[in-house]
């Protein structure tokens, strides 16, 4: 059996997973940076990685009731995400290798949410539907590589809901008292609606339920046709990619899969294909270092490992870019 200790902190998040090579998670402990008021700095969201990181290093290894000499191997997020976050994480990742001795592994943050996903679900080639505050894309896997069918052109569905919601003075995240308001909405107000072949753009619906906002209607309305249009927008490009890949299984994950509303959106369209639908637990689904050690452990597989004088992070590292090899 092997263990391996996974670091997560491409963002906001800093997390610390421990998972065997059967696949049991043996511990999962995080900690979010929520600042009092506007977003993400990426300077206070590395020192925020920096002062709790070895706290929940100690805490994920104390949880899995091992000892530091049983981790065979150091995973951690090598991209894509915000530099200085990256660097953080990976200052600890390189130390704890070289300290205890084993190898270090360098995991695509997108690809990791696929894998956990897939552990958790069983599938075996899911259509992912992956939704975060950093990342809207449909993933499939085709010719070695996760390919990215769709994604957002520019800015994140839940940095969409998020922006919208500072916008309105609520906390961040929004997500969650978006979605709450949404239930109580009941007039649909047109916001634009744009997929572009199979890509999505966030921007101009924000710039418009904003301006919906100001211009006095109810808030429980526009979070409505927000989530309405936004969700609609996604299950069209999963939609296409599932009768494109023909795949089976659709499996939906990130911070925004907690929704309810877009869960059963993207159910109605599985079904709709005779597909099998998973949404990830809340525990996997956000980001957590569980999902960098199980993929660690995969790429351990195929001897898919790093020298510490090649272990720069890569803050634009697409998910296409990484090979598959343990799926062959
Ligand atoms: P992550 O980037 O994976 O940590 O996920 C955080 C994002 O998920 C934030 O943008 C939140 O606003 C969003 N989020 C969390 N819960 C919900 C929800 N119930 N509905 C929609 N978005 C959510
Ligand atoms: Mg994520």
């Amino acid at each position: 059996m092997t263990i391996c200790l996974g670091l997560e902190g491409t963002a906001h998040s800093f997390g610390a997973g421990i998972v065997s090579s059967e696949g049991l998670v043996l511990s999962n402990v995080w900690d979010m940076l929520r600042p009092d008021e506007g977003g993400i700095h990426p300077r206070e969201a590395s020192q925020h990685h920096a002062y709790l990181g070895p706290l929940l290093i100690r805490q994920s290894i104390d949880d899995a009731g091992i000892s530091p000499k049983q981790i065979d191997i150091i995973a951690f997020s090598q991209g894509p995400g915000l530099g200085p976050c990256l660097r953080t994480t990976a200052t600890m990742a390189r130390s704890l290798s070289l300290h205890l001795g084993v190898p270090l592994i360098g995991v695509n943050h997108c690809v990791a949410h696929i894998e956990i996903g897939s552990l958790e679900s069983g599938f075996n080639d899911p259509v992912t539907i992956y939704v975060s505050g950093g990342n809207s894309q449909v993933i499939a896997f085709a010719g070695g590589r996760y390919r990215t069918f769709g994604e957002t052109l520019d800015i994140a569905i839940g940095n969409m809901l998020d922006v919208f919601g500072r916008h309105v003075g609520m906390r961040f995240p929004a997500g969650p008292k978006v979605e709450k308001l949404a239930k109580m909405g009941s007039t649909y107000h047109t916001l634009p609606y744009s997929v572009k072949g199979m890509d999505i753009s966030y921007s101009g619906m924000l710039t418009s339920a904003r301006r919906l906002f100001d211009e006095g209607l109810p808030l429980d309305d526009i979070c409505y046709s927000i989530q309405e249009t936004a969700f609609g927008m996604l299950a069209e490009v999963a939609e296409r990619a599932i009768a494109h890949t023909k795949k089976n299984e659709v499996l939906l994950t990130g911070g925004v899969a907690r929704n309810n509303r877009l869960t059963e959106i993207l159910q109605g369209v599985a079904d709709r294909h005779g597909a099998r639908f998973h949404r990830v637990s809340p525990p996997l689904a956000g980001d957590q270092g569980a999902m960098i050690a199980w993929t660690g452990i995969l790429q351990y597989g195929v001897g898919d490992t790093l020298e510490i004088s090649s272990s720069g992070v890569l803050p634009k590292w697409r998910t296409d870019e990484q090979d598959i090899g343990w799926k062959e």
